[in-house]
């Protein structure tokens, strides 16, 4: 039986004679923008993107980026999304919060809600912080926890292991697991 092979380098090559001149000259809508390198939100595996910027500052997509040495360009489906996630007009922008005992969530400045985190982080140390223990010198507090972002960066994860340690916290845990 004789055996058929195909040249797809061949074929590829031929491609750009089988092509109009109007899809030649199509561009990226992107091609013009200004692009800044930045990182997937989601998980561990940290991929590059490049963020393209109009001249407004307007973001206007978001793409793999081909020189990440993780990931070569390429997006997963939840990577490809990022752009939806950014600009998206159903997206909560402003802080949610609910009172105790309340059945209603209410919109509160990012100002009010720092001093709250604040406040009790500091309330729960001091009620929670144990100096001695069997003993032993402790210095610590089980009352909070710290639970690191996906894509913090050697120098973040070191500066919120500073913060964690200096306020006596011992529950740190980070989701990157590469
Ligand atoms: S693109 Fe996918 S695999 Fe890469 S960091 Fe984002 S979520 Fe993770």
């Amino acid at each position: 039986m004789a055996k058929t092979t195909i040249d797809l380098t061949g074929r590829i090559g031929m491609l750009p004679n089988l092509l109009s001149a109007r899809t030649r000259a199509l561009q990226a809508r992107v091609s013009d923008a200004r692009s800044v390198v930045s990182v997937c939100p989601y998980c561990a595996v940290g991929c590059s993107t490049l963020a393209y910027v109009g001249d407004d500052g307007r973001l206007l997509d978001v793409e793999g980026n081909p020189d990440s040495p993780i990931s070569a360009g390429h997006l997963c489906p939840k990577g490809s999304a990022i752009f939806g996630l950014t600009v998206n007009s159903a997206r909560w922008t402003s802080v949610k919060y609910r009172a105790p005992h309340s059945r209603h969530w209410e919109d509160r400045p990012l100002g009010w809600t720092l001093e709250r985190i604040a406040h009790l982080v500091k309330e729960t140390r001091e009620r929670t912080f144990v100096r001695e223990r069997d003993g032993k010198r402790v210095n610590h507090t089980l009352g909070i926890a710290s639970l690191g972002g996906a894509t913090f960066g050697c120098e973040e994860n070191y500066l919120l292991g500073k913060l964690m340690h200096s306020l006596g916290v011992v529950s740190i845990e980070n989701q990157a697991r590469i």
